[in-house]
């Protein structure tokens, strides 16, 4: 059952160029001036409701760290049994979200082991099928904000628990997966999509967002780590996809600058343990801080990006590493830091803002 626990963390968000009617909120926000960095207010865009985690729990660490709001995306991986890392199904999202609409976004998850067949993604079966039928009642009801993390391309990775993921390699540009873009575009929800983009996956990735181009895709972890000049030309060529940094910084899974453990650094709370994390094309330098060239990306791309994301998708990363959540905000907010005023505001909440439209708002 472990090899199925694939844990991703990947924040879909639709694309800000959404037909959406957001309502205008900013009047209650900060103004820059008022808002030095280390009160600016974030919007966590990629975040996961893994076995465990309590509404109250999840609102206490947000208010601690000036997270105003979450968009969270639930994770099935071994369900509620002994060994499982996720919850058995979607109604406790959305449970989350009735009780603090204000905080919660909530999203249709995809971390599904019936996901985790490729021939099923090749050739939708009668469980694919039971599913896209099932999406479709979901995001009929409008209660979804998203669809999403889908695990398409991840690289194996482990946690000291013994959680871990094999490698996944499923072609973007599956006769199932423009289903789900068809049913997004339809119902006018973002897609979060985790894709490792490498010699090997771009050229299916491409047919898919050719395919897609009404349907608002996310790409979680910075686009799924390209380096810069791919990253720029799918943008450049894509108007319709967004990019997440979830897990971007050097504490997350995805943003490491060099080699992992183990064991991994102290001061994160965990130690020992096989760390399987592949080191690709960070933004950050390893001290909180963004690289030169992601830099003058961010500026160039302020719109693009959609926001930062603590991306937990493993009980572990909540209540064994209990500092996790405050040390990746802050690295979060270091990097935020290093751009000008209205690109970190975009990047820390408005763009999230806009493209969900103030859900929630009362
Ligand atoms: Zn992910």
């Amino acid at each position: 059952m472990k090899k199925l626990i694939a844990a991703m963390i990947i924040l879909s968000v639709g694309a800000l160029t959404q037909a959406q009617e957001p309502k205008d909120t900013t009047s209650k926000l900060p103004k820059p001036t008022e808002a030095p960095i280390s009160r600016l207010m974030l919007i966590d865009t990629h975040s996961h409701l893994p076995k465990g985690l309590t509404l109250d729990q999840l609102v206490k660490l947000m208010d601690e760290n000036g997270v105003a709001m979450t968009a969270l995306m639930p994770t099935f991986y071994g369900g509620n049994k002994p060994d499982g890392q996720g919850i058995s199904d979607e109604n406790l999202v959305l449970d989350f979200h009735r009780k603090r609409p204000d905080r919660i976004i909530p999203f249709m998850g995809m971390q599904r082991p019936v996901l985790l067949d490729k021939g099923r993604w090749e050739q939708p079966d009668a469980m694919a099928e039971r599913l896209l039928r099932f999406t479709e009642s979901q995001l009929r009801t409008r209660s979804f904000k998203g669809v999403g993390e889908f695990i398409l391309c991840h690289y194996p990775y482990s946690y000291p628990s013994g959680a871990r993921g094999e490698t996944i390699r499923i072609p973007a540009d599956t006769p199932l997966m423009k289903k789900f873009l068809d049913l997004a575009a339809k119902y006018n929800v973002p897609v979060s999509i985790h894709y490792e983009i490498d010699e090997e996956s771009l050229p299916s990735l491409k047919k898919m967002l050719e395919y897609g181009r009404r349907t608002t895709v996310i790409l979680a972890h910075n686009g799924g780590r390209p380096d810069l000049p791919t990253l720029q030309t799918l943008l450049n060529e894509y108007p319709n996809v967004l990019i997440d940094w979830a897990g971007m910084t050097h504490l997350g899974g995805y943003g490491w600058t060099s080699p992992p453990p183990p064991p991994r650094p102290t001061g994160r709370g965990v130690t020992g343990g096989t760390w399987v994390w592949f080191v690709k094309n960070p933004i950050e330098d390893g001290k909180g801080h963004l690289r030169p060239e992601w830099k003058v990306f961010a500026e160039q791309y302020q719109d693009r990006i959609v926001g930062i994301g603590f991306d937990g998708a493993h009980p572990e990363q909540f209540f064994v590493n209990t500092e996790g959540y405050k040390m990746a905000l802050a690295a979060f907010r270091s990097m935020l830091s290093d751009l000008s005023p209205g690109t970190a505001e975009k990047i820390g909440f408005k763009n999230a803002q806009r493209l969900f439209g103030a859900i929630g708002a009362k």
